[in-house]
């Protein structure tokens, strides 16, 4: 399905300077995620995928040289042609660090990926999107599809990792728990605040809430933790 009406470039100027491009893909392969409507952005056709792409990344400057690519999946739904081009612009605007997002079930591409963007001398950073380390909650509920449940393990293939905070049976205690681990084990977190979209998940008012009054302050100017409190979860793998 094509969605041409969504901002596909932007700047981030505060914490974690960086440009965002959102590319589009053959589109996430899992697709269960219970809450995520995102998965909507997608074309099985490479061409036009490719012509889309090649405008998005003619808005990059590399001004910060730091580019982060999301594209409602993973970064292996990209087509090739759109993946060279992405390589070109790191080279041609010397960007350092570029950031992808990948699924769960796509980790065994991560190290090829890594080697490529070495090889350039760009070091390349992995999000997941986790959203929350209570497992059984992830996996019942959440339908996230990441069959293990040791932070630690999931970790050692990934150096970001996303929380999705806003639903029901979340607390106080639990957001604090996912943000303590998620920082303990990953370099950066970034949590979304869930928002209405077309699923059965709804935001639960009284969950935000408490985030914005209890959790919110004690973590705004960490500057390992990323809040996207207008946002939705962009469908990070
Ligand atoms: S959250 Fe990510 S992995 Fe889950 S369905 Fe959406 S795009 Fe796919």
């Amino acid at each position: 399905m094509k969605n041409d009406s969504l901002t596909r470039y932007a700047e981030i100027n505060e914490k974690n300077k960086r440009e965002i491009v959102l590319l589009r893909g053959s589109g996430c392969k899992w697709r269960r995620c219970a809450f995520c409507d995102y998965h909507l952005d997608f074309s099985p056709d490479e061409n036009s995928n490719y012509v889309l792409n090649q405008e998005v990344l003619k808005n990059v400057t590399g001004k910060y040289k730091r580019l982060e690519v999301i594209n409602s999946g993973s970064f292996v739904d990209l087509d090739k042609m759109t993946f060279q081009l992405i390589i070109d612009t790191c080279i041609q605007k010397k960007i350092e660090k570029i950031h992808f997002e990948c699924h769960w079930m796509h980790r065994d591409a991560i190290a090829n990926l890594r080697n490529t963007f070495d090889s350039y001398g760009i070091h390349a950073n992995i999000k997941i999107g986790v959203e929350t380390f209570n497992a059984p909650f992830r996996e019942n509920v959440l339908h996230k599809g990441i069959n293990e449940t040791s932070p630690a393990k999931i970790a050692a293939l990934f150096d970001e990792v996303c929380l999705l905070f806003g639903l029901a049976g979340q607390t106080e205690t639990s957001m604090q728990y996912d943000i303590e681990t998620g920082l303990a084990n990953f370099n950066r977190v970034c949590i979304n605040i869930m928002v209405e979209n077309t699923t059965k998940i709804k935001p639960n008012p009284a969950v935000i809430e408490t985030f914005i009054h209890k959790i919110y302050p004690l973590y705004q100017d960490n500057e390992r933790v990323d809040i996207l409190l207008e946002n939705t979860d962009f469908g990070v793998g």
